[in-house]
């Protein structure tokens, strides 16, 4: 491969921007860290430094719980009718679209997915926002009339209390808004920790929520590491529940630090997404979607179709496709409106994705596109070539771990029964995908495949009214979707008895 193979976009200039300095919300105040320290953020994409966040400390973490905790005992969320709340996730959702430009830049620079899509992730966030405001008006539990005639049963939901809210830097926005909006619409209080890299756009939201008039303590928001920031809102007594998106290995040590004090927990984790391709699929349709699938948000996405099982007969027709249509998508400086692939989010991590790669040739797979870091001019940070590699097999690294990075790994199947096996012979099920013109294909495929989300003859699509999550090591519990409000409230059982009892014990 020569990098001229590629559509690539030269970066012409750095943001016109003031480095933004980010503290702790506690309590309804703008603090520093009680360790005066502080994290900088440079644009993965051009070194440009873009913003200083308070890293936060143990005493710091404590006081956001202990302000959380306040708020919840004290009742001055959950007493709030439903219609009020709703009035109050609205006006969020209003305030992000009147800010989406700036939200938008600050995710791109902190990030460095392209500008285009963080405005339309912002734009998508806000929905989200508007969605919930709808399950806040609509918190119903039961009644149970048939116990006999002197007892009646209700059946109440209640908030579960304190929720701490940890994510991750690819998507910082968008995931903070699939949890806190559905936290607040069922009542509950908040502690929210963005990735330390990405903190800026949870910090507008902190000020969007004061702005719209949200009591203080009831969200509060502590930037920092993992450690001791993340580990003290997942052990602390004080919290009644974790709702967290990242790695799954950091899934599990939450579930492991939660079990002491047995704090329910909701999980968004990995994902080795597979499309499925049968031979009567439209290959042009699938190619689009297989292209759009890896390279969006370079890779560096839980849905991410990382995966793909061709069909042999069709195979090479589609490795085809697939190489010509990666050529074309243009990779470069996100903050150009034509950009679609952006910069990846660390050198590190850019190594990381490098060594799947060598690892998968050198074991003997074909590298057809690919298969190095690029070097953009004008950018002086970590870029990822868009990578095809064929000839994987299920046994490769390559084949099974999140690569997290703008790399197609293609296998191959002769028969239904062996794309079925190969799709679910993976630790993950977060998403899966079939490509076919037979409908009883596809409904075969659906029932079969392993994986909390289908998607047939398209490829992460996703609504605020549709449920997301994963089963086996992608995760537990699921967002969006009626029942989001539900991962948050807890069912109260209340037994009425009626006038005189009729039967006494003694
Ligand atoms: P992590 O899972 O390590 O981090 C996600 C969030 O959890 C961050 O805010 C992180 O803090 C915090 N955290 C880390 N350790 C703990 C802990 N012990 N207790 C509580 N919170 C903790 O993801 P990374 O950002 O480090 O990415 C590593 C890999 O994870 C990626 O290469 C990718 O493979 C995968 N990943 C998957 C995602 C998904 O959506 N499925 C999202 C992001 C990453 P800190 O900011 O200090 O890291």
């Amino acid at each position: 491969m020569t990098q001229h193979d590629l559509t690539l976009i030269s970066g012409t200039a750095h943001a016109d921007t003031d480095v933004v300095e980010l503290k702790h919300l506690i309590d309804g105040a703008w603090v520093g860290s009680t360790t005066g320290e502080w994290f900088e953020r440079r644009s993965p994409a051009t070194g440009q430094l873009v913003s200083r966040a308070a890293t936060g400390g143990a005493a710091d973490v404590e006081a956001a719980i202990a302000a959380a905790r306040t708020a919840f005992d004290d009742r001055r969320w959950s007493d709030v009718p439903g219609a009020e709340r709703a009035a109050l996730l609205t006006k969020v959702a209003e305030l992000i679209d009147d800010n989406r430009s700036r939200l938008a830049l600050m995710e791109t620079l902190e990030s460095g997915k392209p500008i285009s899509q963080a405005r339309a992730e912002i734009e998508g966030a806000a929905n989200i926002w508007r969605y919930a405001a709808t399950l806040a008006w609509n918190i119903r539990g039961q009644s149970q009339n048939a116990l006999g005639p002197d007892m009646l049963g209700l059946v109440l939901k209640e908030p579960i209390g304190v929720v701490s809210i940890i994510t991750p830097w690819n998507f910082p926005f968008l995931i903070v808004s699939q949890k806190l909006p559905f936290a607040l619409a069922a009542g509950c209080t908040a502690v929210v920790k963005p990735s330390e890299m990405t903190s800026a756009t949870t910090v507008m939201l902190g000020e969007f929520l004061i702005e719209a008039g949200l009591p203080a303590g009831v969200v509060n928001i502590v930037l920092g590491y993992g450690d001791p920031v993340g580990t003290a809102m997942t052990t602390h007594p004080s919290v009644d529940m974790v709702s967290f998106t990242g790695s799954t290995a950091v899934g599990k040590a939450i579930v492991a630090a939660t079990a002491k004090t047995l704090k329910k927990v909701s999980l968004e984790l990995g994902g080795k997404n597979p499309q499925v391709i049968f031979p009567d699929a439209d290959l042009d349709e699938a190619a689009d979607a297989i292209v759009f699938g890896v390279y969006f948000n370079a890779g560096e996405c839980c849905n991410s179709g990382s995966r793909i099982i061709v069909h042999e007969d069709v195979a090479d027709a589609l490795n085809e496709k697939i190489v010509a249509l990666s050529r074309k998508v243009p990779f470069g400086d996100p903050l150009h409106p034509e950009t679609k692939v952006g910069a990846i989010i660390s050198p590190d991590h850019q190594a990381k994705i490098d060594s799947y790669v060598k690892e998968a040739a050198a074991a003997g797979a074909q590298v057809l596109l690919g298969g190095a870091p690029l070097d953009i001019d004008g950018m002086a940070g970590a870029f990822y070539a868009p990578t095809v590699v064929t000839g994987v097999t299920p046994d490769m690294p390559i084949a099974t771990e999140e690569v997290f990075g703008p790399v197609l790994s293609v296998l191959t199947f002769k028969t239904f029964d062996e794309a079925i096996a190969l799709t679910n012979d993976t630790r993950y099920g977060l998403s899966a995908g079939v490509w076919s013109e037979n409908v009883n294909t596809c409904l075969e495929f659906a029932r079969r495949a392993e994986a909390g989300t289908i998607w047939t003859n398209t490829w992460m699509d996703g609504y605020p009214e549709l449920p997301f999550g994963g089963i086996k090591e992608s995760g537990l519990g699921r967002e969006l979707g009626a029942g989001a409000i539900d991962e948050f409230l807890e069912l109260k059982t209340v037994q009425m008895r009626l006038g005189k009892s009729r039967q006494k014990w003694v």
